[in-house]
């Protein structure tokens, strides 16, 4: 959670993390900038993951003219992935979700340092620190690095569907350096240009 300041600053800069109230997509009443979206709604180590997503997302949406019209209906751990459920978006930002959702695989739910196992039955990722208080209770799974998301597309150009791939290194390398950071640092990182 950040502070009051930080919030309005972010939620000028990525209008989208505005809460709203899912019946009217209005922004809630009487908001006094306490929390944003992702607060609540996410494991905590998921959150920079999420802010990231929504730096990424931003220029595509800022050329679409979309800035002030998306909006997300649902945020939230689905699997051990992250999962955003919006109301409708423009095609540049096509692959970001199915980008930051891999990442989150591969990130610890409750530091969100880089994980190393995932519990089984409860399907969530842990670091080598964090999966200590765990450890005994839990079965739990290394965790393999595959950072090449895969799926299927429709091409317009031969009207079949087809298999695409998406190299997720870069952004994992973006968020690697992201989680290093203290709170302020990675702010003002997510403002900058
Ligand atoms: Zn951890």
């Amino acid at each position: 959670m950040y502070t009051v300041e930080q919030n309005k600053k972010l939620i000028e800069k990525f209008p989208y993390l505005m809460p709203i109230n899912l019946w009217t997509l209005e922004p809630v009443k009487d908001f006094e900038f306490d929390y944003i979206r992702g607060d609540h709604e996410l494991p905590e180590g998921f959150m920079r993951c999420f802010l990231l997503y929504c730096k990424a997302i931003r220029p595509g949406l800022i050329e679409a003219d979309f800035i002030d019209k998306f909006k997300f209906s649902q945020i939230k751990e689905k699997y051990n992935r992250l999962v955003m459920y919006n109301c409708g978006y423009p095609e540049a930002i096509d692959d970001f979700e199915g980008i930051y959702s891999r990442l989150s695989y591969h990130i610890c739910q409750i530091c969100g340092k880089p994980a190393t196992v995932e519990s089984q039955g409860w399907l969530a990722s842990y670091c080598d620190d964090c999966i200590k208080q765990f450890r005994d209770q839990e079965r739990w799974e290394p965790i393999e690095p595959d950072f090449t998301l895969r799926y299927q597309r429709y091409n317009k150009e031969t009207d079949k569907f087809g298999d695409f791939e998406v190299d997720c290194l870069p952004a994992w390398e973006e968020y690697l350096k992201c989680v290093e950071m203290s709170d302020e640092e990675f702010i003002n990182y997510l403002l900058e240009d």
